[in-house]
C-alpha cells in the first residue's frame, strides 16, 4: 500500500515535469505500480509523444516481436513491466542526421532523478536496458558489443539489480545486420526469458 502511494506520487510528479526547455511534448511513461521488471529505453519519439505511450510505433513493433519470441504478447508486457527511459520527453529531431536528437547531459541528469526515484520505489530485480544510451547510463558500457548477450549487475539509487541489454529496435539501427551481433541479441533474449524475475512476472 505504501509502495502504491509512493508510486502514484512519483507518477504525478513525473507527468507534471516540465524542467527541460529543449524537449517537446509531455513526459511519457508505461507505469506499472508493482513491477519487478523495468525496461529503460532512450527517449520517446514523436509518435510516443503524441500518444503518451512508450514504444508505440515501429521500434515498438520490433521490440514486442522480440518479446513474443519469449511467449509474452504486447498487452501482457505493458501490463506487467514498468516502461521507463533515460529521458521521458521527446528530444526533437537532430538537424544533421534527421533522426531523434540524443538527449544532452543536463537532460539526462535531470530526468535521471525520476529514474532513481522509480528504482527506489519499485526495487526491480531485473532492468532491461534498450539501446546504447540506456546501457551507458545503467552499466557504464556504451559499446553494444560489450554489453549485449551477457548479464550485468548494477547499483543505482541504493538498489542492486540485474541488467540485460538489448540493441535499440529502431529501424535506423544497423547493428543487428551483422550475424555476430544478432547472435548476441538472441543471447540477451534467452537471458531475459530465463531470469527468475521475468519468469515470475509472466508465470500467470
Ligand atoms: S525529459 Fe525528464 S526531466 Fe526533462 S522535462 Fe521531461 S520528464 Fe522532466
Amino acid at each position: 500500500m505504501v509502495q502504491h502511494a509512493s508510486f502514484t506520487n512519483h507518477i504525478e510528479l513525473l507527468t507534471a515535469c516540465a524542467a527541460c526547455p529543449n524537449v517537446l511534448g509531455r513526459p511519457v511513461v508505461g507505469a506499472v505500480a508493482d513491477a519487478r521488471v523495468m525496461l529503460v529505453g532512450q527517449a520517446p519519439g514523436p509518435h510516443e509523444a503524441d500518444s503518451r505511450r512508450p514504444f508505440a510505433y515501429t521500434a515498438g513493433r520490433r521490440l514486442f516481436s522480440w518479446m513474443s519470441d519469449l511467449g509474452v504478447d504486447e498487452a501482457t508486457f505493458r501490463e506487467r513491466v514498468h516502461i521507463s527511459a533515460v529521458i521521458r520527453c521527446f528530444p526533437g529531431k537532430d538537424a544533421k542526421s534527421g533522426g531523434d536528437r540524443v538527449p544532452d547531459d543536463e537532460e539526462i541528469a535531470r530526468c535521471g532523478a525520476h529514474l532513481d526515484r522509480e528504482i527506489t520505489i519499485l526495487k526491480p530485480k531485473l532492468v532491461i536496458a534498450v539501446g546504447t544510451l540506456a546501457s551507458q547510463q545503467l552499466i557504464g558500457i556504451a559499446q553494444l558489443k560489450d554489453a549485449v548477450g551477457r548479464m550485468h549487475r548494477a547499483k543505482r539509487a541504493g538498489r542492486t539489480f540485474d541488467v540485460i541489454v538489448l540493441p535499440h529496435p529502431s529501424g535506423r539501427s544497423t547493428w543487428l545486420n551483422k550475424r555476430e551481433n544478432a547472435t548476441l541479441m538472441r543471447e540477451s533474449l534467452r537471458l531475459i526469458g530465463a531470469h527468475p524475475a521475468f519468469a515470475a512476472t509472466f508465470a500467470k
